[in-house]
């Protein structure tokens, strides 16, 4: 039989794999798909393919060659600067990059060389890219949300061990649903009762796609620590006078960045919450 996973009782695929080996499996992976990640967060919102043209710079619009293409190093080596034409490149490139890493090695040190480390390391990287997305542009492209929660699924229903495939199945969907219906109410009720859009249907979906990735009682957490991050938001910029009460704040931003909390403290807060009133 091959060994559990501590968490959750999924299959571990690398048990036999030290943890320095993890570890920097995890960094150079967090490197890379950090680095694939800007290109998704600059092009997917602007409605531009992923795949061509290959990495430019969006100044002078010079080919990046691959040696000024090496996550983090190169825009440090290079202090910041386009090399043909010495505008300054965004921080935003390494930030993401190192974000990157710092979530994937969590994920391995959160439950190690399992099945669910690979499902959390997934939907970290789509929340962290939908977190910056939303802040910058107030779009949640529908490439990261639906696509999510068909990532969720598949990773779900197919992973290694996992013998009630039609069950997981219905779960997962039915997970998606039920948040989507919830936020749905939200939404329709705000439109009602404010005669104006509260936030978009992008919220909706990447809530369904929290819920899909980690159940319907782990996605209410986060959409609760979202709201409340949202609201705390909006007062402090309501006090400093930055913005005026019909001012849109990016929602998605906070409930996405709720959401990668909720998977490292979703369930242990729950357990907390629901030992209050035994
Ligand atoms: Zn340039």
């Amino acid at each position: 039989m091959l060994p559990h996973c501590v968490y959750c009782g999924c299959v571990s695929l690398f048990s036999s794999i030290p943890v320095w080996a993890l570890i920097t499996a995890a960094v150079i992976a967090g490197l890379t798909f950090g680095s694939f990640l800007n290109v998704c967060i600059v092009r997917l919102p602007a409605h531009q393919s992923i795949v061509t043209p290959a990495s430019h710079c969006l100044h002078c619009g010079t080919p990046i060659r691959a040696r000024d293409n090496v996550p983090v190093i190169s825009w440090v080596w290079l202090r910041g600067r386009c090399r043909a034409c010495t505008v300054g490149i965004s921080i935003q490139y390494p930030l993401v990059e190192l974000s990157t890493v710092a979530l994937f090695v969590a994920c391995v040190v959160h439950t190690g060389a399992t099945w669910q480390t690979l499902v959390d390391a997934v939907a970290c990287f789509l929340l962290l890219g939908l977190a910056v997305m939303d802040w910058q542009t107030m779009l949640l492209p529908d490439a990261f949300t639906l696509t999510g929660i068909g990532a969720a699924f598949l990773l779900k229903v197919f992973a290694p061990g996992n013998r009630f495939r039609l069950r997981v199945a219905i779960q997962t969907l039915e997970a998606a649903a039920i948040a989507a219906a919830l936020l749905l109410l939200v939404w329709v009720l705000y439109r009602v009762v404010r005669r104006r859009q509260g936030m978009g249907l992008g919220d909706v979906k990447l809530l369904a796609m929290v819920a899909a990735f980690m159940g319907l009682p782990v996605a209410l957490f986060a959409y609760f620590v979202g709201v409340l991050a949202a609201a705390l938001f909006a007062i402090v910029l309501l006090a400093q006078r930055k913005v005026r009460g019909s001012d849109r704040i990016p929602f998605g931003s906070f409930l996405a960045a709720a959401g990668i909390l909720a998977i490292f403290l979703g369930k242990s807060a729950i357990a907390w919450y629901l030992s209050m009133f035994h």
